[in-house]
């Protein structure tokens, strides 16, 4: 084994999160090794879109640059239609960026890797987390093993799993079994085709269609000139779609007819391949612990319904950089800051897990928001599309003289029985107020689950083993992974 190397910052993952987090601290001039397994560029089963706020984010990481020199569309606006109603509105602009992008992850990550490097993060591919060293009950640094076999050892203040959702350092630290945890309702199918409309509205809108309980969506994506479509129906429609791809797609095409209305002419022999999983359990695991923490799809992970996790991960890698920053040189305030950070994490993530929960359930349209819909239409502010770009929460939003209006509205359309807009409408403001007052408490690690949200039954997969050369590093103290 070669002699022991030492860094402020050793992040485990080299994408969202960890390109995030690595950037600025190597920009303040740490000392940050990231490790990845995998070497870039290198897929990820995604869809990867990112409204004006996960752009702005891109920018904050240097990484907008390299982006853009891959001819992404910029889509300016979201539309959401529900059966007859519909809302267009162009997305609210952060740090004076107005725009989606909707980059595959092959092409997208490697501009991430490049950048954090380019700013002095020093990333090591084809190197795969083994076990953490721990000093005292604390993590002090990673056992890894690069891509010729060999092992190495770093020593760190600060040790970051960001490496997704089977996390080996969440594993190793004992924290992998989530405090809370949510199963998905849908599934998602999807597939990359060559756009056969040259609208510039078209081209500048990213949709989704909402018709009966399935959910369909039009990406422009990158480069320009793709287009990224998919469905979420029911999880178990994915069993059908592996089975009979082309059949499954033509179906899913013909329950959502405008979205076959937007398809019209498309070459067929530029579809790529279908993609799709039912397995995506939204999750909140402990995300700080004594030299350690957690960042991105790692610590948590949210129902891909609202494609927010991206963005998310960027967040926070770049707020735990923040944060960590001017603590490295102490390790007491090393840990001090990461379960403040976790707080604030839970508190800035928290709405939109809540509002994807809400929205990975299988049901038809909930008619007081096919009211607010009907009464927000085209506008040529951001108002509604806040719910997508994060402007306001979604209570601020949906506040409660709107919710009221289109309660009202509901009631007084004939359309729908009173009687299932009463019962629906009751069951939502029940689950708001949950919502509303767990925000109001903010407990840390808050792991009550909210009937209408927190979906029962999530299966969670196993961790991942340890490698063999683990087993015989000594056991982590408990006080030292407990939550
Ligand atoms: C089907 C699907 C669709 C989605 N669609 C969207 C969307 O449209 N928009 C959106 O914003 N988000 C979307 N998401 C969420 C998004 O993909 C994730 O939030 C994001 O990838 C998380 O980034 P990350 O950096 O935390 O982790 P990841 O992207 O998972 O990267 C983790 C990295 O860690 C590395 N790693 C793992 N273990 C080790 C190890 N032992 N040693 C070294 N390296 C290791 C891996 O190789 C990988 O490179 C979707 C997710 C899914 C599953």
């Amino acid at each position: 084994m070669s002699e022991v190397e030492k860094s402020d910052v050793v992040v485990v993952g080299a994408r969202l999160a960890g390109c995030a987090l690595a950037a600025p601290l190597a920009r303040a001039g740490r000392k940050v090794v990231v490790l990845d397994r995998m070497s870039f560029p290198s897929d990820q089963l995604s869809t990867h879109v990112l409204f004006s706020n996960g752009v702005a984010e891109l920018a904050s990481l240097g990484a907008l640059p390299r982006i853009l020199a891959l001819d992404p569309t910029k889509v300016h606006r979201v539309a959401l239609h529900a059966g007859d109603v519909c809302m267009v509105e162009p997305m609210r602009p952060f740090d004076g960026i107005d725009y989606g992008v909707c980059v595959p992850r092959d092409m997208q990550d490697v501009c991430l890797v490049e950048a954090a490097r380019e700013q002095g993060a020093e990333i090591r591919e084809r190197s795969t987390f083994e076990s953490p060293l721990w000093r005292n009950g604390r993590v002090s640094g990673v056992r890894y093993r690069d891509g010729d076999g060999e092992e190495h050892e770093i020593e760190a203040s600060l040790v970051v799993g960001a490496d997704g959702r089977r996390s080996s350092v969440a594993a190793a630290v004992g924290a992998f079994a989530p405090y809370r945890r949510s199963r998905n309702g849908r599934g998602l199918v999807f597939r990359y085709m060559d756009d056969p409309s040259a609208d510039p509205a078209d081209r500048d809108t990213y949709i989704q269609w909402r018709d009966g309980t399935s959910f369909a969506y039009a990406f422009p994506c990158t480069p320009a000139g793709r287009l990224l479509v998919l469905f979420m129906g029911h999880r178990d429609e994915v069993s059908d779609a592996r089975r009979d791809p082309e059949g499954h797609w033509r179906r899913k095409v013909a329950e959502h007819p405008a979205l076959a209305r937007r398809l019209a002419g498309v070459d067929e022999s530029s579809y790529s391949k279908v993609r799709s999983t039912a397995s995506t359990p939204a999750f909140f695991r402990a995300s700080s612990g004594p030299g350690w923490a957690l960042a991105g799809d790692a610590g948590h992970f949210k129902d891909p319904v609202t494609g927010q996790g991206m963005r998310d991960s960027l967040w926070m890698g770049r707020t735990l950089a923040e944060r960590v920053m001017p603590a490295l040189d102490d390790p007491a305030a090393v840990d001090r800051v990461t379960r403040e950070w976790e707080a604030a994490r839970d508190r800035h993530c928290l709405p939109a897990y809540h509002l994807a929960n809400i929205d990975t359930r299988v049901e038809t349209s909930s008619p007081v928001l096919r009211e607010v819909l009907r009464h927000g239409g085209v506008r040529s502010e951001p108002d509604l599309a806040d719910l997508f770009c994060r402007g306001r929460e979604p209570s601020e939003v949906l506040t409660l003289p709107r919710v009221l209006r289109a309660l009202g509205s509901a009631f007084a359309r004939a359309d729908v029985p009173r009687r299932e807009v009463a019962a629906r409408s009751i069951a939502e403001a029940k689950r708001d107020i949950l919502i509303r007052r767990e925000a109001r408490r903010d407990e840390f690690r808050p792991a009550r689950p909210i009937p209408g949200s927190d979906h029962p039954g999530a299966e969670f997969p196993d961790p991942p083993a340890p490698a063999p050369r683990a087993a015989e590093a000594p056991a982590p103290e408990p006080e030292a992974v407990r939550a």
